[in-house]
Protein backbone atom coordinates (compact mmCIF):
# COMPACT_ATOMS: atom_id res chain seq x y z
CA UNK A 1 0.00 0.00 0.00
CA UNK A 2 1.19 3.92 -0.33
CA UNK A 3 1.68 5.43 2.90
CA UNK A 4 3.72 8.58 3.79
CA UNK A 5 6.78 7.78 5.38
CA UNK A 6 9.74 10.10 7.14
CA UNK A 7 13.44 10.38 5.46
CA UNK A 8 14.64 12.99 7.58
CA UNK A 9 14.05 16.64 8.30
CA UNK A 10 11.57 18.44 5.62
CA UNK A 11 11.67 15.18 4.24
CA UNK A 12 8.66 12.91 4.34
CA UNK A 13 7.51 11.20 1.02
CA UNK A 14 5.12 8.68 -0.20
CA UNK A 15 6.42 5.04 -0.46
CA UNK A 16 5.39 1.82 -0.67
CA UNK A 17 5.07 -0.36 1.92
CA UNK A 18 3.73 -3.67 3.08
CA UNK A 19 0.25 -3.86 3.88
CA UNK A 20 -0.45 -4.04 7.97
CA UNK A 21 -2.17 -7.29 9.09
CA UNK A 22 -4.32 -8.33 11.89
CA UNK A 23 -1.92 -9.53 14.86
CA UNK A 24 -4.38 -10.03 17.87
CA UNK A 25 -8.14 -11.01 17.91
CA UNK A 26 -8.71 -7.88 19.16
CA UNK A 27 -7.60 -5.86 16.01
CA UNK A 28 -9.23 -4.53 13.14
CA UNK A 29 -7.83 -3.36 9.79
CA UNK A 30 -9.59 -0.15 8.59
CA UNK A 31 -9.41 1.10 4.84
CA UNK A 32 -8.73 4.65 5.85
CA UNK A 33 -10.83 7.27 3.74
CA UNK A 34 -9.78 10.86 5.48
CA UNK A 35 -6.22 11.47 7.41
CA UNK A 36 -4.68 14.90 7.93
CA UNK A 37 -1.83 16.59 8.60
CA UNK A 38 -1.38 17.42 12.13
CA UNK A 39 0.99 20.48 14.15
CA UNK A 40 2.48 17.92 16.06
CA UNK A 41 3.01 16.26 12.49
CA UNK A 42 5.41 18.97 11.79
CA UNK A 43 7.38 18.71 15.12
CA UNK A 44 8.56 14.83 14.01
CA UNK A 45 9.15 16.87 10.22
CA UNK A 46 11.81 19.44 11.61
CA UNK A 47 12.92 16.71 13.47
CA UNK A 48 12.24 18.55 16.83
CA UNK A 49 11.54 16.19 20.33
CA UNK A 50 12.37 12.71 18.86
CA UNK A 51 16.23 12.36 18.77
CA UNK A 52 16.88 9.38 17.32
CA UNK A 53 13.18 7.80 18.10
CA UNK A 54 12.77 9.97 14.67
CA UNK A 55 13.71 6.64 12.64
CA UNK A 56 13.61 6.57 8.39
CA UNK A 57 10.80 5.25 7.31
CA UNK A 58 8.37 5.39 10.05
CA UNK A 59 4.86 6.02 9.06
CA UNK A 60 3.59 9.29 9.57
CA UNK A 61 0.15 10.67 11.19
CA UNK A 62 -2.26 10.05 13.64
CA UNK A 63 -5.22 11.87 12.41
CA UNK A 64 -7.21 9.20 10.82
CA UNK A 65 -10.79 7.43 10.28
CA UNK A 66 -11.74 4.93 7.55
CA UNK A 67 -13.90 1.82 7.05
CA UNK A 68 -13.61 -1.47 8.77
CA UNK A 69 -12.33 -3.92 6.26
CA UNK A 70 -11.14 -6.98 8.27
CA UNK A 71 -12.10 -7.56 12.10
CA UNK A 72 -10.16 -9.78 14.85
CA UNK A 73 -12.18 -13.18 16.12
CA UNK A 74 -12.76 -11.17 19.70
CA UNK A 75 -13.99 -7.75 18.28
CA UNK A 76 -17.46 -7.03 19.33
CA UNK A 77 -18.42 -3.70 19.19
CA UNK A 78 -17.97 -2.71 15.40
CA UNK A 79 -17.97 -5.30 12.43
CA UNK A 80 -16.74 -5.06 8.32
CA UNK A 81 -18.41 -2.28 6.49
CA UNK A 82 -18.73 0.11 9.78
CA UNK A 83 -17.20 3.38 9.10
CA UNK A 84 -15.44 4.93 12.15
CA UNK A 85 -13.09 7.52 13.62
CA UNK A 86 -10.11 6.62 16.18
CA UNK A 87 -8.35 9.02 18.59
CA UNK A 88 -4.43 9.76 18.19
CA UNK A 89 -3.47 7.74 21.65
CA UNK A 90 -3.08 3.84 21.63
CA UNK A 91 -4.83 3.11 24.65
CA UNK A 92 -5.53 -0.81 26.28
CA UNK A 93 -8.87 0.61 27.93
CA UNK A 94 -8.30 -1.55 30.80
CA UNK A 95 -5.13 -0.62 32.97
CA UNK A 96 -6.01 1.98 35.92
CA UNK A 97 -5.17 4.94 33.41
CA UNK A 98 -7.65 4.02 30.96
CA UNK A 99 -10.25 3.25 33.85
CA UNK A 100 -9.63 6.96 34.99
CA UNK A 101 -10.56 7.99 31.45
CA UNK A 102 -6.48 9.04 31.10
CA UNK A 103 -6.53 7.27 27.98
CA UNK A 104 -3.15 9.37 27.37
CA UNK A 105 -1.32 7.71 30.09
CA UNK A 106 -2.30 4.17 29.14
CA UNK A 107 0.43 1.79 31.01
CA UNK A 108 -0.15 -0.94 28.35
CA UNK A 109 0.92 0.46 25.25
CA UNK A 110 2.77 3.26 27.05
CA UNK A 111 1.66 6.48 26.13
CA UNK A 112 1.91 5.23 22.62
CA UNK A 113 0.30 7.43 19.54
CA UNK A 114 -0.41 6.24 16.03
CA UNK A 115 2.50 6.96 13.49
CA UNK A 116 5.54 9.49 13.96
CA UNK A 117 8.18 8.35 16.28
CA UNK A 118 5.78 5.24 16.66
CA UNK A 119 4.94 4.72 13.58
CA UNK A 120 7.71 1.15 13.20
CA UNK A 121 5.47 -0.12 16.07
CA UNK A 122 1.73 1.52 15.49
CA UNK A 123 1.20 2.49 11.88
CA UNK A 124 0.74 5.92 11.04
CA UNK A 125 -2.61 7.32 9.35
CA UNK A 126 -1.22 8.88 6.43
CA UNK A 127 -1.77 5.29 4.96
CA UNK A 128 -4.06 3.46 2.88
CA UNK A 129 -4.90 1.09 5.21
CA UNK A 130 -4.07 0.62 9.34
CA UNK A 131 -4.40 -1.83 11.79
CA UNK A 132 -6.01 -0.61 15.02
CA UNK A 133 -5.28 -2.33 17.90
CA UNK A 134 -7.93 -2.79 21.17
CA UNK A 135 -10.81 -2.18 18.79
CA UNK A 136 -13.92 -2.26 20.59
CA UNK A 137 -12.45 0.78 23.17
CA UNK A 138 -10.69 2.79 20.27
CA UNK A 139 -13.34 2.88 17.17
CA UNK A 140 -16.48 5.22 17.89
CA UNK A 141 -18.86 4.37 15.02
CA UNK A 142 -19.76 7.57 12.79
CA UNK A 143 -23.17 7.89 11.85
CA UNK A 144 -24.01 8.40 8.39
CA UNK A 145 -24.93 12.51 8.16
CA UNK A 146 -21.61 13.32 9.33
CA UNK A 147 -19.07 14.03 6.80
CA UNK A 148 -15.45 12.65 6.96
CA UNK A 149 -13.94 16.26 7.30
CA UNK A 150 -16.87 16.92 10.76
CA UNK A 151 -16.30 13.83 12.07
CA UNK A 152 -12.27 12.85 11.91
CA UNK A 153 -11.18 16.02 14.36
CA UNK A 154 -13.28 14.18 16.78
CA UNK A 155 -9.85 11.38 17.72
CA UNK A 156 -7.55 14.72 17.81
CA UNK A 157 -8.00 18.27 17.39
CA UNK A 158 -11.15 18.94 18.17
CA UNK A 159 -10.89 16.86 21.56
CA UNK A 160 -7.69 18.78 22.23
CA UNK A 161 -9.13 22.10 21.92
CA UNK A 162 -12.60 21.48 24.23
CA UNK A 163 -10.37 19.71 26.71
CA UNK A 164 -8.53 23.36 26.43
CA UNK A 165 -11.77 25.14 26.72
CA UNK A 166 -12.61 22.56 29.56
CA UNK A 167 -9.77 23.28 32.02
CA UNK A 168 -9.90 26.71 31.20
CA UNK A 169 -13.31 26.44 33.57
CA UNK A 170 -14.85 29.91 31.41
CA UNK A 171 -18.04 31.00 33.32
CA UNK A 172 -20.76 32.26 31.79
CA UNK A 173 -19.90 36.42 30.86
CA UNK A 174 -16.01 35.37 31.47
CA UNK A 175 -13.51 37.18 28.79
CA UNK A 176 -11.25 34.26 27.20
CA UNK A 177 -7.87 34.81 24.82
CA UNK A 178 -6.65 32.11 23.04
CA UNK A 179 -3.03 32.09 22.06
CA UNK A 180 -2.24 30.09 18.49
CA UNK A 181 -5.13 30.53 16.23
CA UNK A 182 -4.01 27.26 14.08
CA UNK A 183 -6.36 24.53 13.71
CA UNK A 184 -6.42 23.53 17.67
CA UNK A 185 -6.67 26.92 18.78
CA UNK A 186 -9.08 27.53 16.30
CA UNK A 187 -11.24 24.84 17.75
CA UNK A 188 -10.40 25.63 21.20
CA UNK A 189 -12.37 28.88 20.39
CA UNK A 190 -15.19 27.29 18.83
CA UNK A 191 -15.40 25.17 21.91
CA UNK A 192 -14.94 27.95 24.12
CA UNK A 193 -18.02 29.87 22.53
CA UNK A 194 -19.80 26.84 24.22
CA UNK A 195 -19.24 28.27 27.58
CA UNK A 196 -20.46 31.56 27.22
CA UNK A 197 -18.16 34.00 27.32
CA UNK A 198 -19.09 37.60 27.03
CA UNK A 199 -15.70 37.95 24.74
CA UNK A 200 -13.17 35.92 23.17
CA UNK A 201 -9.79 37.39 21.67
CA UNK A 202 -7.96 35.32 19.73
CA UNK A 203 -4.13 35.78 19.10
CA UNK A 204 -2.03 34.98 16.14
CA UNK A 205 0.52 36.60 13.87
CA UNK A 206 -0.75 35.20 10.76
CA UNK A 207 -3.52 37.52 9.15
CA UNK A 208 -5.62 34.68 7.41
CA UNK A 209 -6.20 33.09 10.72
CA UNK A 210 -7.42 35.67 12.75
CA UNK A 211 -9.69 36.29 9.88
CA UNK A 212 -11.30 32.95 10.33
CA UNK A 213 -10.88 33.10 14.58
CA UNK A 214 -12.86 36.84 13.55
CA UNK A 215 -15.45 34.53 12.00
CA UNK A 216 -15.64 32.28 15.08
CA UNK A 217 -16.34 35.21 16.78
CA UNK A 218 -13.12 36.39 18.08
CA UNK A 219 -11.39 39.94 18.45
CA UNK A 220 -8.29 39.50 16.96
CA UNK A 221 -4.96 40.41 18.76
CA UNK A 222 -2.19 40.48 16.10
CA UNK A 223 1.73 39.67 17.43
CA UNK A 224 2.75 42.72 15.51
CA UNK A 225 0.93 44.92 17.42
CA UNK A 226 3.08 44.33 20.25
CA UNK A 227 3.11 42.77 23.87
CA UNK A 228 -0.22 40.60 23.42
CA UNK A 229 -0.54 40.45 27.57
CA UNK A 230 -0.36 44.50 27.25
CA UNK A 231 -2.92 44.69 24.60
CA UNK A 232 -5.22 41.91 26.26
CA UNK A 233 -4.99 44.07 29.21
CA UNK A 234 -5.93 47.18 28.35
CA UNK A 235 -8.51 45.50 25.74
CA UNK A 236 -10.07 44.22 29.56
CA UNK A 237 -9.93 47.57 31.18
CA UNK A 238 -6.82 46.44 32.34
CA UNK A 239 -7.63 43.74 34.70
CA UNK A 240 -6.52 40.87 31.77
CA UNK A 241 -8.96 38.23 31.01
CA UNK A 242 -10.47 35.79 32.80
CA UNK A 243 -8.96 32.25 31.05
CA UNK A 244 -6.41 31.97 28.33
CA UNK A 245 -6.28 29.08 26.58
CA UNK A 246 -2.50 28.43 25.00
CA UNK A 247 -2.68 25.96 22.24
CA UNK A 248 1.24 26.47 20.67
CA UNK A 249 3.31 24.96 22.83
CA UNK A 250 6.40 27.50 23.27
CA UNK A 251 8.26 29.55 25.75
CA UNK A 252 7.03 32.84 25.06
CA UNK A 253 3.42 32.74 24.39
CA UNK A 254 3.17 30.36 27.84
CA UNK A 255 5.16 33.19 29.69
CA UNK A 256 2.45 35.60 28.27
CA UNK A 257 -0.59 34.12 28.79
CA UNK A 258 0.59 34.07 32.29
CA UNK A 259 1.26 38.05 31.98
CA UNK A 260 -1.77 38.03 30.48
CA UNK A 261 -4.33 36.54 32.39
CA UNK A 262 -6.05 38.61 35.31
CA UNK A 263 -5.32 37.80 38.77
CA UNK A 264 -6.84 34.65 40.24
CA UNK A 265 -7.66 33.57 36.55
CA UNK A 266 -7.25 30.37 34.97
CA UNK A 267 -4.11 29.24 32.11
CA UNK A 268 -5.10 26.23 30.32
CA UNK A 269 -2.17 24.60 28.01
CA UNK A 270 -2.61 21.60 25.25
CA UNK A 271 0.30 23.14 22.56
CA UNK A 272 2.83 20.62 22.31
CA UNK A 273 6.05 21.08 24.43
CA UNK A 274 8.72 19.65 22.85
CA UNK A 275 11.75 21.12 24.89
CA UNK A 276 11.81 18.95 28.32
CA UNK A 277 12.03 22.30 30.09
CA UNK A 278 11.58 26.12 29.58
CA UNK A 279 11.43 29.01 32.21
CA UNK A 280 8.41 29.75 33.76
CA UNK A 281 7.88 33.13 35.80
CA UNK A 282 6.94 31.54 39.19
CA UNK A 283 6.75 34.92 40.92
CA UNK A 284 3.88 36.67 38.68
CA UNK A 285 2.24 33.25 38.41
CA UNK A 286 2.46 32.99 42.27
CA UNK A 287 1.43 36.53 43.07
CA UNK A 288 -1.79 36.09 40.64
CA UNK A 289 -3.16 33.27 42.51
CA UNK A 290 -3.48 32.01 39.36
CA UNK A 291 -4.46 28.37 38.52
CA UNK A 292 -2.92 26.62 35.64
CA UNK A 293 -3.98 23.05 33.80
CA UNK A 294 -1.98 21.64 31.23
CA UNK A 295 -1.53 18.12 29.60
CA UNK A 296 -2.29 16.22 26.72
CA UNK A 297 -5.58 15.02 25.83
CA UNK A 298 -7.26 12.29 26.11
CA UNK A 299 -9.41 12.10 23.09
CA UNK A 300 -11.28 8.55 23.46
CA UNK A 301 -12.60 10.50 26.62
CA UNK A 302 -14.17 13.26 24.77
CA UNK A 303 -15.15 11.42 21.13
CA UNK A 304 -18.72 9.95 22.14
CA UNK A 305 -19.68 13.11 23.92
CA UNK A 306 -18.43 15.86 21.11
CA UNK A 307 -20.07 13.98 18.39
CA UNK A 308 -23.56 15.01 18.41
CA UNK A 309 -22.50 18.40 19.09
CA UNK A 310 -20.57 18.06 16.11
CA UNK A 311 -23.83 16.61 14.42
CA UNK A 312 -26.15 19.33 15.62
CA UNK A 313 -24.16 22.18 14.14
CA UNK A 314 -23.07 23.42 17.99
CA UNK A 315 -18.91 22.73 16.69
CA UNK A 316 -17.99 23.44 13.48
CA UNK A 317 -14.83 21.78 12.78
CA UNK A 318 -14.46 21.13 9.15
CA UNK A 319 -14.87 25.20 8.88
CA UNK A 320 -10.95 25.00 9.38
CA UNK A 321 -10.63 22.81 6.59
CA UNK A 322 -8.22 24.58 3.66
CA UNK A 323 -6.79 22.07 1.68
CA UNK A 324 -7.76 18.35 0.29
CA UNK A 325 -5.09 16.73 -1.16
CA UNK A 326 -4.40 13.03 -2.64
CA UNK A 327 -2.46 10.80 -0.26
CA UNK A 328 0.20 11.20 -2.74
CA UNK A 329 0.45 14.62 -2.64
CA UNK A 330 1.49 14.88 1.60
CA UNK A 331 4.74 15.94 0.88
CA UNK A 332 3.09 18.99 -0.87
CA UNK A 333 0.90 19.37 2.02
CA UNK A 334 3.30 19.27 4.69
CA UNK A 335 5.40 21.95 2.98
CA UNK A 336 2.34 24.38 3.11
CA UNK A 337 1.23 23.56 6.26
CA UNK A 338 5.09 24.22 7.52
CA UNK A 339 5.03 27.75 5.45
CA UNK A 340 1.82 28.67 5.98
CA UNK A 341 1.56 29.32 2.34
CA UNK A 342 -1.38 29.19 0.54
CA UNK A 343 -3.62 30.35 3.18
CA UNK A 344 -3.25 26.73 4.66
CA UNK A 345 -5.26 25.87 8.18
CA UNK A 346 -5.91 22.23 7.46
CA UNK A 347 -4.64 19.84 5.08
CA UNK A 348 -6.56 16.78 4.40
CA UNK A 349 -5.38 13.40 2.81
CA UNK A 350 -7.98 11.30 0.60
CA UNK A 351 -6.28 7.66 0.12
ZN1 LIG B 1 -2.43 15.73 16.33
ZN1 LIG C 1 -4.61 1.35 29.05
Amino acid sequence: MKAITFHGVGDVRATDVADPRLVDATDVLLRITTSAVCGSDLHQYHGRGGGALVQTGALMGHEFMGVVEEAGAAVRSVQVGDRVVVPFNVSCGQCDACRQRLTSQCSTTGRAVFGGRFGHLWGGGQAERIRVPFADHLCEKVPADLSDDDALFLGDILSTGYLCAENGGIRPGDSVAVFGAGPVGLLALQSAQLFGPARVFAVDRVDYRLALAEEFGAEPVSLDAGDPAERLRSLTGGRGPDVVLECVGHETPFTQAIQAVRAGGVVSSVGVYVEPSMAFPAREAFFKDLTLKMGICNARAFMTVLMPLVRRGKLRPARIVTHTLALKDAPRGYAIFDAKQDRAIKVMLKP
